[in-house]
């Protein structure tokens, strides 16, 4: 269903600092971009809520009938560990350290950041591109910008010439900087530096002979810069100019910005009509960082191994935690927060729960197409989910009166009611049942457990045909009974 055509979907446009009516270049389609993780330690919390926040994104522009092609990509190689183009790469440093090979570091935070994500429910994107495997396009791509008069090539490394680019473009629109106050606000290069100027940014690193992860170019051996990567990939898949580029916040400046700049001095166009950025997450009030411990991995929120929170909290919880912040809002987790989520969380499944076996009557006392409007507008005013999250609960209000017949609702509203409630809650904001989980393992046990006083029964009257062939059949269903002192227990395959 083409649902696009009657909603009109707004986005906060980072480039304008607007919101803009959303108008994709192809009618019907919409091409996403997301900065992806750099694959070189177990995926942060923050990261977490960024990629949820843009999943959130994707699943709405998909509810809304739009033919999505989402890439986000994974950085394996050329992420230096610091924007001026020094320091080592990331991965490089890690396979060093634990010696192990580059690729093997990469494999294993990659298998983290999957798993990590698909536990918060997030939709695996459309392609998801490594920058190893897109050199070829890279190399391509600095070779437009060498050829346009946009980067130099100093002793194997290229570097991109900021203020020849601003003379016939704007560096800086994006994070609202001015090149003049950056150049006065920088230290004056060395003697040794091969940059022209502190602002310019490497496309090509030569690689010294120590360097692990090198391929060869027209420069000689080296590697890519890691904003070139993302220009690369995005302009492969989406193409010179495409709807959405999404990210943190805190890659506004430098590396959205030399994205820019990479794909407007190779191909003359603004590469992104939508810029979108999401707002970072806080832990009690204070900057997440691993060197002051103010930090707490997915892992050990879900499992509970952690000195911070009181209790575990299933992922969903902390996925409804998250939806119920905007995405460009600043996000503060702590116990006292997880535990009010827990409670809505519960109160909403509940009422999940409760719509098929509610009565029906002849009118209904709540408009249903009024708040199902409502619902969509509290989205098409840039995804605002925490509007209408409170516009969910306005309908488990009433879902919880009819349930206690005070109030009543007709077959159609209670059909519209129940369709709009699972598409918002399941499909929109990615919120899973896990409480159903628990039911069905719950009505399993009492299964088996009625099937063990059964198979208890029958051989107590020495009917060992009946007691053998219950077990038989669970046996090839993949259950094994055991019996020991203590009675029967199961165990299944
Ligand atoms: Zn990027």
């Amino acid at each position: 269903m083409q649902l696009y055509k009657d909603q009109n979907l707004r986005v906060h446009n980072s480039l304008t600092g607007k919101k803009e009516v959303f108008q994709p270049i192809n009618e019907g389609h919409v091409g996403m971009y997301v900065c992806g993780p750099t694959v070189y330690s177990n995926v942060h919390l923050g990261n977490c809520r960024t990629f949820m926040s843009f999943d959130m994104i994707f699943r709405y522009f998909k509810h809304l009938g739009y033919k999505v092609r989402y890439v986000r990509n994974i950085t394996d190689a050329g992420h230096l560990e610091n924007d001026a183009d020094d320091g080592e790469d990331k991965i490089a440093k890690k396979a060093k350290l634990e010696q192990i090979e580059p690729m093997e570091v990469v494999q294993r935070y990659t298998v983290d950041f999957h798993n990590t994500l698909q536990q918060f429910n997030l939709l695996p994107p459309s392609i998801e591109p490594t920058a190893t495997g897109h050199i070829i396009e890279q190399i391509e791509i600095i070779k437009e910008i060498l050829e346009k008069g946009y980067a130099y090539e100093a002793n194997g490394s290229v570097y991109f010439d900021v203020i020849k680019f601003n003379k016939d473009h704007e560096y800086g629109k994006l994070s609202g900087r001015k090149l003049e106050d950056m150049i006065a606000n920088t230290r004056e290069l060395t003697a040794q530096d091969e940059k022209r100027n502190p602002q310019d940014f490497a496309l090509w690193k030569k690689a010294e002979p120590q360097h692990i992860m090198r391929w060869p170019s027209p420069w000689g051996d080296g590697f890519p810069g890691w904003h070139l990567e993302c220009t690369a990939m995005s302009t492969k898949y989406l193409g010179e100019t495409f709807d959405i580029h999404g990210g943190g916040m805190d890659l506004k400046f430098p590396h959205h910005e030399c994205e820019i700049a990479q794909a407007e001095a190779s191909t003359g166009k603004s590469p992104v009509k939508y810029w979108l950025h999401a707002n970072m997450l806080t832990l009690n009030g204070k900057k997440m960082s691993k060197s002051t411990g103010n930090n707490i991995y997915p892992s050990e929120i879900i499992s509970g191994d952690n000195t911070i929170l009181s209790k575990a909290y299933s992922p969903a919880v902390v996925r409804f935690f998250m939806m119920q912040a905007h995405y460009t809002s600043i996000l503060d987790l702590s116990d006292e927060a997880l535990q009010a989520s827990e409670k809505g969380y519960n109160r909403l499944m509940e009422a999940m729960g409760s719509l098929d076996a509610l009565k029906t009557g002849s009118k209904s006392d709540f408009d249903v197409l009024a708040w199902k409007q409502k619902c969509y507008d509290a989205m098409n005013d840039d995804f605002n989910t925490p509007i209408l999250i409170a516009h969910l609960f306005d309908a488990v209000k009433h879902i919880n009166l009819i349930k206690e017949e005070k109030e009543s609702i007709t077959e159609a509203d209670k059909a519209e009611l129940s369709s709009t409630m699972t598409a918002f809650v399941y499909e929109v904001l990615g919120i899973e049942n896990q409480s159903l989980a628990k039911d069905d393992s719950n009505a399993l046990n009492g299964v088996m457990e009625l099937l063990i006083q059964l198979r208890n029964e029958a051989r107590a009257n020495k009917d060992f045909a009946t007691s053998d062939k219950i077990r038989d059949e669970l046996t090839a269903l993949g259950i094994q009974l055991k019996d020991g002192k203590d009675g029967t227990t199961f165990s299944i395959n």
